[in-house]
């Protein structure tokens, strides 16, 4: 059996600690006839499998409550409801009446709901199929005598490292982040959304380590580390204090990248950089206000519905807003509205779609959803009243979507004027730079937008053709293709000859090698993940921006993206060298 698995590195750190293995999957279940003397007895075990999975329910609806919110236990009543509804314990109970097993009769029953709502034409009620799927699992690991493989169930205080298959955006919030210390899946690549909440929720992560489920058992020690993007599983004592050294000198290294967090980025010649930090959810607003950064160069705001069935209503929102602004004390603070979608849904999210990345999502979905997306702008405009509050659209593809924008922001304040509530009306609009069609003509959003900034996971995503989250393909999503340097060369010209800001706030942005090369390419604005700031500051001030346009000129001159990377590698250890 191998003993050191290798992934992609997602989220940095280091633990040890025990397995716990998630198979969040209906099982597969046989075929069983009962004996017409049974069909009581099996019916009562029925009932009693219920009355089980309501008391799961109710303990971990009781604890997520406690931990997290109201908002985010309430996933659980969609669930108790289902298992109260008398038709579907109606329908079980007929199938075992005609003699199958209660396994069985209820297998059958919740396939055909599961269709039966997936297929349903209204969102609202497309989504209840995620609440179908939790319960059919968690009703039949009971019935089969299962093992318990609940994700927000594992013991507290116990440094687990959590290894599944995939994980949600919405499964990542819920975890309890008293018991799981890391997480490893099969699945997804760097940048994708559960990596990039990982690294938020500062919890140690390495993605993509294909055949981690077959090579596990579950409760044995591994060592994770998240930097390397390894697991070693069942370690000597010799390699745990190893690695618990290496914990101790990261901490201690953690004291001088603290001092760098605060350094001036100033490039050797002089010029001076504008570092902001990517902010995904509001408790990340003081950590990433004593990084070092310049503000939010981008403020994820989905992260506010994911995991939830509910929308936060205007309150929460102006609260979640206000707390990151003030945070900031005067510093810009970026905000994208919703980009719900993709692999970033709500409970439930919007099963029937076959491709969701070029699907309802985003700006599509808000504009469609103009009352949601009003209550979004309405919280947005007065958290703007305490301080430098910048609203900025995700998925842009057409000025179209900017001008309605501006249609529904000119209704909201309408709105908190008639209310007669604090708010500012003047606040600048940007977009996302992450499509083709924005990159190629951004000459065409000039007239109608405050700022640019490049979404460098989607836009190589979208211009490579490579699914940013599949971890097959992880080796050919590259932000240092031609194409995609190209495009954001482009971009960054015509910002600069229309007076318009341009910033990078994908991925890239936190990585030394792209540093370098979007300096080259002429950007002057990065928005990185807070723990990244030092790092991206180091980078800055031991180069010259004159040696980074050579490169850059190089790299874009290049055939493939491999070359370009050799070539930047190599100028700019030369450079930090010198
Ligand atoms: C991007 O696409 O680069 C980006 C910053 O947005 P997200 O990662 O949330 O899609
Ligand atoms: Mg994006």
């Amino acid at each position: 059996m191998l003993s050191v698995l290798r992934g992609i590195p997602a989220s940095p750190g280091i633990v040890v600690g025990p397995v716990h293995l998630l198979r969040w999957e209906v099982p597969e279940v046989r075929h069983r006839l009962i004996h017409d003397s049974a069909i009581d007895a099996e019916i009562a075990r029925l009932h009693a499998a219920f009355e089980r999975t309501r008391e799961r329910l109710r303990h971990i609806r009781a604890r997520t409550e406690a931990q997290a919110g109201p908002e985010e236990a309430a996933i659980f009543d969609v669930q108790l409801g289902i298992l109260d509804d008398h038709e579907l314990a109606a329908n079980v109970t007929a199938l075992i009446r005609q003699n199958l097993g209660a396994e069985k009769a209820f297998d059958i029953v919740l396939l055909e709901w599961r269709q039966h709502f997936g297929r349903h034409t209204s969102p609202m009620l497309r989504e209840k199929v995620g609440d179908l799927t939790d319960v059919h699992i968690r009703v039949l690991s009971i019935l089969l005598d299962l093992p318990d493989h609940d994700p927000v169930d594992v013991p507290r205080g116990s440094n687990t490292i959590l290894v599944t298959h995939d994980l949600t955006p919405s499964l990542t919030m819920q975890l309890d982040r008293a018991c799981i210390a890391a997480i490893a899946t099969e699945a997804g690549t760097a940048t994708a959304h559960v990596a990039i909440l990982a690294r938020s929720l500062g919890l140690p992560a390495v993605v993509g380590l294909r055949q981690a489920l077959s090579a596990l058992h579950g409760g044995e020690v591994a060592i994770l580390d998240g930097a390397e993007g390894t697991l070693l599983i069942a370690p000597t004592e010799d390699e745990i204090d190893e690695a618990r050294r290496r914990v101790a000198e990261e901490a201690g290294r953690a004291d001088v990248l603290r001092e760098l967090a605060h350094s001036e980025p100033v490039t050797q010649d002089g010029t001076r950089v504008i570092v902001r930090a990517n902010v995904d959810i509001p408790e990340e607003a003081e950590l990433g206000a004593t990084s070092g950064a310049d503000g939010v160069g981008l403020m994820r705001t989905e992260f506010l519905v994911v995991g939830r069935t509910t929308m936060p209503d205007e309150d929460e929102q102006y609260r979640a807003y206000k707390r990151v602004v003030q945070a900031f004390g005067g510093r810009p603070v970026i905000i994208r509205t919703f980009d719900v979608g993709g692999d970033k849904l709500p409970v439930g999210g919007f099963p029937t779609e076959a491709n969701p990345f070029l699907g309802w999502r985003a700006i599509r979905m808000c504009l469609d959803e103009s009352d949601l997306f009003k209550v979004q702008l309405r919280a947005m405009l007065r958290a703007a009243v305490h301080g430098d509050l910048r609203i900025m659209l995700p998925l842009v593809v057409t000025v179209d979507e900017v001008r309605e924008t501006r249609q529904l922001i000119g209704e909201a304040v309408e709105e908190l004027a008639a209310r007669r509530v604090p708010f500012r009306a003047d606040v600048p609009l940007g977009v996302m730079v992450e499509t083709p069609a924005a990159a190629v003509a951004s000459d065409t959003l000039v007239r109608d937008v405050d700022f640019f900034s490049i979404g460098s996971n989607d836009l190589v995503q979208y211009t490579l053709a490579v699914d940013r989250g599949n971890a097959n393909l992880a080796p050919r999503f590259t932000p240092f293709h031609p194409a995609v340097l190209r495009l954001m060369g482009q971009v960054q010209a015509t910002g600069a000859a229309n007076g318009i800001d341009v910033c990078v706030c994908g991925e890239m942005a936190s990585q030394p090698l792209a540093v370098f090369a979007l300096l080259g390419l002429g950007l002057r604005q990065l928005s990185v993940a807070p723990r990244a700031v030092a790092d991206v500051k180091r980078v800055i001030r031991g180069i010259r921006l004159e040696v980074a346009h050579e490169a850059a000129q190089a790299a874009l001159a290049t055939h493939t993206a491999r070359e370009a990377e050799t070539l930047l590698r190599r100028r700019l250890r030369a450079e930090l060298d010198r």
